[in-house]
């Protein structure tokens, strides 16, 4: 998986993801999340609102599939499993096989692989106040129905 900035412009999301029509024109479409062990990020110890609402995300909204699974490459204190998978209330959900995204406030399309959850459950990381504040209100990106992923 990719090291990418912060709400950087996202890399592949115009190939895959725009149709005619949608998202609107100039509708930015940013990359939250997307760590790598050479490069630093914020982190802070993360608040259990927001880890229920990230989880649930990440277990009930994953979109842009991709082929095979990306684990973690952080470093960790113990073997990391092949497969990254994530727990919370009771529900299980397999991780770094998907993205996730959500509707800023400004309207932003923001876009994290669905292993954010483990990077902040995990690694502390601390994503961008609008990343955040997204999560928190639920605020879904829902793709058009005809846009197969
Ligand atoms: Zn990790």
């Amino acid at each position: 998986m990719p090291y990418l900035q912060d709400l950087a412009t996202h890399p592949r999301f115009d190939a895959i993801c725009r149709i005619k029509g949608w998202p609107p024109p100039g509708t930015p479409a940013l990359t939250v999340g997307w760590l790598a062990p050479e490069h630093e990020f914020p982190t802070a110890l993360p608040d259990g609102a927001f880890l229920d609402a990230l989880f649930y995300l990440c277990a009930h909204h994953s979109i842009i599939r991709t082929r095979g699974f990306h684990n973690c490459l952080l470093p960790h204190a113990t073997m990391t499993a092949p497969i990254c998978i994530a727990h919370r209330g009771g529900e299980e959900a397999r991780l770094g096989s998907a993205e996730i995204g959500v509707v800023g406030a400004g309207g932003e399309l923001l876009l994290a692989p669905n292993l954010v959850f483990h990077y902040v459950e995990g690694h502390h990381y601390r994503p961008p106040d609008i990343f955040i504040e997204a999560v928190l209100a639920r605020r879904a990106l829902v793709l058009p129905a005809d846009i197969p992923l």
